[in-house]
């Protein structure tokens, strides 16, 4: 990757991946953006990924025999696992209208919005 600078200046770099990088141990002069933040950063990012695929595996592996929602979207199947994915979807529908809601009257100080 390439770092632009205001001035026009280009600089090639690719920051550090994880902690295990000799650049992370090696920065001493931290700055916004510096190579341990980066590599902190990129191995957050890299273990929250793994811990997300984990999850939607096992997910995927005990719901595989299961059918959450009917072709409108209603729930369907009344176990635990399926009434964890249909919540998720109700979340996500709650927090999409909430958020066209709020775009329609930016006004926070009239309190939630719903
Ligand atoms: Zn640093
Ligand atoms: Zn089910």
């Amino acid at each position: 990757m390439t770092v632009e600078f205001r001035d026009g200046q280009t600089v090639a770099y690719s920051p550090p991946a994880h902690t295990g990088d000799p650049r992370y141990k090696a920065c001493a002069d931290h700055h916004t953006a510096c190579d341990c933040r980066e590599a902190w950063l990129n191995e957050e990012i890299n273990e929250y990924r793994s811990g997300h695929d984990r999850y939607h595996r096992a997910i995927r592996e005990i719901l595989a025999d299961h059918d959450p929602f009917d072709d409108d979207m209603q729930p369907r199947c009344r176990c635990t696992g399926c009434q964890i994915l249909q919540r998720v979807y109700q979340i996500e529908e709650l927090e999409a209208r909430s958020k066209a809601k709020a775009k329609a009257q930016p006004r926070p100080e009239d309190g939630w919005p719903f």
